[in-house]
């Protein structure tokens, strides 16, 4: 079924890439560049061939956490062809390479997401330069239109889907109490948990089955429009600097850390856990546990060990290593940063 959204302008429903090109002509007329990572190449062309023939040109040099030189890249490519619209395509790093060019040249985005990471929902942008990830929000790069196409997905490894899913559950666990939460962010926020819990063992078990995929989905889209409404906590804080430092994969680094971060937060985190233990079952008190449980027997990785983290490299990257400013219901000390590290370096349960 389709499912049509005209606030966020969202385009929902097995299909719907082939909605594009009237996403495109809504935003406007001339030149389009298309951009991809390079593993999205052939989806990239397939959404370029979509669009009339000659407007479109293919971009597949997005990489994770837009480095400078794929940015740099991405504008001189948007001033050659003349583009005033970039598509998206693929996960959320084509999202961000796509964010970072409209930073700097006004352009509009149309997003077609094939992961859960959520980037297409949100005014935020990130980009990292000499290991250091700056993220701030600005309205001019949040995309004009999403189109979420559960087809696209079936091709997501396994792995890679569960971990992303993972990935959107932590934006639902941070702005479950996020300060400026609202009851419509709590049901955004409990809806995706749901969602996606619920349909991950169920692409585990196999990964063609459509149904699941929609449900996943659409439970990232449910996360996603969570991140965009509220602001994160530490286990964001703590994504974004060990992520940058240490160039670690975006998706594995949030679904080793959140249950550690849950568990951390529980107190103050009676919805999202109500929503992990309404699904995996168990008490509320012990979701951090369902969590992690859940997500290893499903293929997560088990610790910041299994990315390559060693211990020299958390004593490199310092105490303070959440820094920065962010907002987190309960305080954290540097001590308390480091238990959780140290935890997750070993692959500890979450309690
Ligand atoms: P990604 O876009 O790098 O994708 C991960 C891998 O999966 C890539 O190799 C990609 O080619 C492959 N892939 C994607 N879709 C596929 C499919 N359908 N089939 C097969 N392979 C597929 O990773 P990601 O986790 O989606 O995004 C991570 C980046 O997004 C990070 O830089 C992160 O900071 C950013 N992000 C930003 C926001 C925001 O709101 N600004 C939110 C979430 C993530």
């Amino acid at each position: 079924m389709e499912v049509v959204d005209e606030v966020r302008r969202v385009r929902f429903g097995p299909g719907s890439l082939d909605l594009l090109a009237e996403e495109v002509d809504r935003v406007g007329d001339g030149p389009v560049l298309v951009v991809s990572t390079p593993g999205q190449r052939g989806l990239a062309e397939r959404a370029a061939d979509l669009l009339p023939a000659g407007r479109a040109t293919v971009l597949a040099g997005a990489a994770m956490h837009a480095p400078p030189d794929s940015v740099e890249q991405g504008v001189r490519e948007v001033d050659r062809v003349g583009a005033g619209i970039v598509v998206a395509v693929g996960g959320s790093s084509s999202t961000a390479l796509a964010k970072a060019v409209a930073l700097q040249r006004d352009t509009k985005i149309v997003a077609v997401p094939t992961t859960y990471a959520g980037s297409e929902m949100t005014p935020v942008w990130g980009l990292t330069q000499d290991g250091v990830k700056r993220t701030g929000r600005d309205e001019r790069v949040r995309p004009v239109s999403v189109v979420y196409d559960p087809t696209l997905t079936l091709s997501l490894p396994v792995r890679t889907s569960v971990s992303s899913g993972f990935n959107a559950i932590a934006h639902a666990v941070e702005g479950s109490y996020a300060p400026d939460g609202t009851r419509l962010t709590d049901l955004h926020a409990q809806g995706g948990i749901r969602a996606l819990l619920s349909a991950l063992p169920v692409v585990v078990d196999d990964p063609d089955d459509l149904e699941a995929r929609s449900a996943a989905l659409f439970g990232a889209w449910l996360c996603g429009a969570t991140l965009a409404d509220t602001r994160m906590g530490l286990h964001h804080a703590l994504c974004h600097r060990l992520g940058g430092a240490l160039d670690l994969p975006h998706a594995e680094l949030h679904a080793v850390l959140i249950p550690y971060v849950l568990a951390y937060n529980l107190q103050a985190a009676p919805l999202a856990a109500e929503a992990v233990a309404q699904t995996l079952g168990g008490p509320a008190e012990s979701a951090a546990e369902a969590l992690q449980a859940a997500g290893w027997s499903w293929g997560t990785p088990r610790s910041l060990t299994d990315l390559g983290v060693t211990a020299a490299d958390l004593d490199r990257v310092g105490p303070d290593v959440a820094g920065g400013e962010y907002v987190n219901p309960r305080d954290v000390t540097p001590e308390d940063v480091q238990r959780i590290l140290w935890a997750a370096l070993a692959g500890d349960p979450a309690d």
